[in-house]
């Protein structure tokens, strides 16, 4: 009889050259390391993708959070009474017409104008 190649005190099953306990022994390690890489390629994963998932949710959160406050400036003090656009446009015209007296300067002309035509734009709609 051999002795066990590990412990080197029991005798050794010559099959396996290791004694009954330390094969035991060895068996038990192997499968806590087989289970520890599985747990750390678990852990490797699930970083990855709250690191992917962490990315695409920063990407989403900025863009909604830019489209609220979007929303936010466009939040009228009292909400129109009518929903055709061309009504309301209507309304924003005849209160810049009243400011083109006030626009002393070719720039401040020119920002009148250019807001005459944005109210257009929104009371027409897209298209011709
Ligand atoms: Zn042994």
């Amino acid at each position: 009889m051999e002795l066990c190649s590990a412990c080197i005190m029991r005798d050794a099953d010559p099959e396996v050259g290791f004694c009954l306990q330390c094969t035991r022994a060895r068996v038990v390690e192997h499968y806590a390391e087989e289970e520890g890489e599985r747990a750390r390629a678990r852990a490797s994963d699930w970083k990855a993708r709250s690191l992917r998932r962490t990315v695409e949710d920063r990407e989403h959160d900025r863009l909604r959070q830019q489209r609220h406050r979007e929303m936010e400036k466009l939040r009228p003090h009292e909400p129109a009474p009518s929903f055709d656009p061309a009504v309301i446009a209507l309304e924003g015209l005849h209160h810049l017409a009243t400011l083109r007296p006030a626009a002393k300067t070719a720039q401040a002309l020119g920002h009148l104008e250019r807001v005459e035509e944005v109210v257009k734009r929104l009371g027409w709609g897209p298209g011709d």
